[in-house]
């Protein structure tokens, strides 16, 4: 969702400040991305009045404004100080303590998976093929739709865009075709430590030697990448 929130404003001519929060981090610190920093750009697209603005003028305004939702942002932040006080050693202690916590957020997350229930109506599409006719002044493409869980699924030839479109990359498709590019930020590459096609988003960045790690968001295997270095200095998560 924060890659969406991010590709989206920016991909309007508007910024994520946070960004730069964690550009500088990841480059001077070499602490990686985590949890909380994609839930910061959520909420700084809740909270923003520009990007609020932006939300009335393009399409995908649910994707934007989900949010604002008070049980679906609550539901969120619920779910995040559960999952920091498991990891910072804080958790509820004890089969009872544990078993009513486990129940408390499993509410939480089907609330918010209720929230982001307009999402069925976008597709994840990976672009295969690209073909422009630039006396039409239009991009014909084919692309595999990556919903549901089977990695391999038929290419469709349907794709028609009055826009530039990137062989090779990620894009949301909306519901009247629209178009949302999602490189840098999430990248479907091979994993060389499985062999599947994956999904990969920056993990770590070694600003000594100018390689990213990147991670999947299926398996959690990570790979070194220098090439997308340049891209993610463009839209300002490296500096
Ligand atoms: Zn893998």
């Amino acid at each position: 969702m924060a890659a969406i929130s991010i590709s989206l404003v920016q991909g309007n001519g508007e910024r994520i400040g946070y960004l730069d929060e964690m550009a500088s981090r990841l480059t001077s610190t070499g602490r990686g991305t985590n949890f909380g920093d994609w839930i910061a750009v959520l909420t700084e697209t809740r909270d923003s009045r520009r990007i609020r603005q932006l939300s009335e003028k393009i399409a995908f305004v649910e994707i934007l404004r989900f949010l604002d939702e008070n049980a679906a942002y609550e539901s969120l932040k619920s779910l995040k100080k559960a999952r920091d006080d498991k990891s910072h050693g804080r958790g509820p202690r004890g089969q009872r303590a544990l078993a009513k916590a486990f129940q408390e957020q499993i509410i939480n997350l089907e609330s918010f998976y209720s929230a982001i229930d307009f999402l069925t109506d976008y597709s994840l599409i990976h672009v295969e093929d690209v073909r422009s006719d630039t006396l039409r002044q239009v991009t014909e493409y084919s692309y595999r739709p990556l919903t549901g869980d089977h990695p391999l699924v038929p290419v469709r030839h349907d794709g028609r865009a009055l826009t530039v479109v990137e062989k090779n990359s990620l894009y949301l498709l909306g519901k009247k075709g629209q178009l949302v590019l999602l490189r840098p930020l999430l990248q479907r590459l091979e994993c060389p430590e499985c062999g599947h096609i994956a999904t990969f988003y920056l993990d770590n960045y070694d600003e000594k030697s100018g390689m990213c790690d990147l991670k999947s968001m299926e398996h959690g295997h990570t790979l070194k990448d220098k090439g997308i270095t340049l891209p993610l200095r463009q839209i300002g998560l490296l500096r």
